[in-house]
């Protein structure tokens, strides 16, 4: 078959730029390039393994091994959460929080592929970045993404409550933040990791940790910004002021609160 022809057979399945993102990962090339070229024979049982998948929830992103986040092209695995375009909210917020002055070092707690961590270490690339993650397997994804990137991170595994003896100008952290009988699409819920994801019945378990660990983290004139879900920004605000820092409220591009800016008070 060729690959309109198979591209038309499964957009009746699933969604038609799905299947044009997985004809273009079987054929090792770029959806423009697949659809300048939509005569050439493909393998359609292969293709039709790929959409048989996605037809059954599986995301896009782990039958194809890859996301792309704030530009750049990160491998993911079921250990990591998939990086949401949401979260390039904070990159936004760090970039201008910092200005013209660099960060010099940057600390990304719950790393997972890396995303945040690398996103901040391409705006920066003089930077030293250390990431953490309690998953080993989510830490090993992202040592490959730094390694193929080329970019100075470090990779532990650990938890954030784990004494960490140094202060960073930059720490990004995209918890857990979702509450655990949350009603979330079944494609997240089958598939990506749980740990990544929910954090107790009203989701502020993981900053209940968190934001209190943040003031001995935080160099002078430093900034976190953390990810929240787009109800928690008073609950969040509440805590950090409770660990002694300013919360300032990001949006992400739908106008939802998506990240807070926390500094010393
Ligand atoms: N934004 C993610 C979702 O709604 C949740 C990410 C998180 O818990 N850190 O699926």
């Amino acid at each position: 078959m060729n690959a309109g022809d198979a591209l038309r057979a499964a957009a009746a399945r699933i969604d038609r730029l799905d299947a044009e993102v997985l004809l273009a990962h079987l054929l090792d090339t770029n959806r423009m390039a697949l659809l300048l070229a939509q005569d050439r024979d493909i393998d359609d049982a292969a293709f039709k393994l790929l959409v048989d998948r996605r037809a059954a929830g599986e995301p896009v992103a782990y039958i194809t091994g890859k996301r792309e986040f704030w530009s750049l092209d990160l491998t993911v695995t079921p250990d990591v959460l998939i990086p949401r375009p949401d979260s390039e909210t904070l990159i936004e917020a760090a970039v201008a929080a910092f200005g013209d002055v660099a960060p010099q070092s940057i600390l990304d707690l719950g790393t997972g592929s890396g995303a945040l961590l690398l996103a901040a270490l391409d705006c920066w690339p003089d930077a030293f970045g250390v990431g953490i993650d309690r998953s080993e397997a989510a830490a090993r994804v992202a040592r490959a993404n730094a390694l193929r990137l080329a970019m100075p991170a470090a990779f532990m595994v650990g938890d954030w409550a784990t004494a960490l003896d140094a202060r960073f100008d930059l720490v990004l952290a995209n918890p857990p933040y979702v509450e655990s009988h949350a009603n979330l699409a079944r494609d997240v819920r089958d598939h990506e990791p749980a740990s990544a994801l929910f954090a107790g019945d009203d989701g502020l378990d993981t900053y209940r940790v968190l934001v209190p660990a943040l003031p001995a983290l935080i160099a002078d004139g430093g900034v976190a910004l953390v990810e929240i879900g787009a109800t928690q920004a008073n609950a969040v605000t509440d805590l950090a002021a409770q660990a002694g820092l300013a919360a300032q409220l990001h949006r992400d591009l739908a106008g939802n609160p998506r990240a807070l800016a926390l500094r010393q008070a």
